[in-house]
């Protein structure tokens, strides 16, 4: 199985994680969700879980549960709290950060595991990059209502540009509270780095991201 790692969430023991390429085989006993770019988040705390409803993210503190995100271009963003030992998957492409499901998520970490975004660390995975994903600028009228886009959008057209979703999506981690230092990137792009299913390419395929506590 080739995934790739990343070793802001590799320094934990606890957990196992894995970003997703064309060439990776789906992981056993994977929780998956059907993703709509909305804003659910579902905790799943019980031993069941096998199907699970419109979401895009999932948190869960119990052992040997895999978390998925299937993305082409969208990013998949995996999380781990290690003082109270919660681990998450995020689906988050322009929509997703336009419906706030980051800032959602932290929200939730909180709110029911009490959990504190100044120790919860994020890797943010390959997706589509600043140079491949063109938008019209009305998307960009729909991020500016959660957070600014400013730098992260260069206009090439009169109502069109070119979109940096990782750096909005970096944006929104450190506006919740996360220190700079527990965010990393596992930077490919899926469009134009090879071995990636893209959607904008084409692909109607998935690559799946996971995170599991052992
Ligand atoms: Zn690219």
């Amino acid at each position: 199985m080739s995934y790739l790692k990343d070793g802001n969430l590799e320094q934990f023991s606890s957990i196992e994680h894995g970003f997703g390429t064309a060439s990776s085989l789906w992981p056993e006993d994977i929780i998956l969700m059907s993703q709509k770019h909305t804003n659910h988040v579902i905790i799943i705390e019980d031993g069941n879980g096998a199907y699970i409803p419109v979401a895009d993210a999932l948190l869960t503190s119990i052992p040997a549960k895999r978390l998925g995100v299937k993305t082409a271009d969208c990013l998949p963003i995996l999380l781990y709290n290690p003082r109270v030992k919660v681990a998450g998957a995020i689906h988050a492409g322009w929509r997703g950060l336009a419906n706030a499901i980051i800032l959602n998520t932290i929200d939730k970490l909180r709110t029911f595991y009490n959990a504190s975004p100044e120790n919860t660390y994020f890797s943010i995975g390959p997706g589509i990059c600043k140079n491949c994903y063109e938008v019209g600028t009305e998307v960009i009228d729909r991020i500016n209502s959660v957070i600014e886009v400013n730098g992260a959008f260069r206009q090439t057209a009169q109502h069109a540009g070119m979109l940096d979703t990782r750096a909005i999506a970096e944006r929104q981690i450190l506006s919740a509270g996360v220190p700079q230092s527990n965010i990393s990137h596992v930077n490919f792009c899926t469009r134009c780095s090879p071995g990636f299913h893209s959607h904008r390419a084409g692909s109607k395929e998935r690559q799946v991201s996971f995170i599991g506590i052992r």
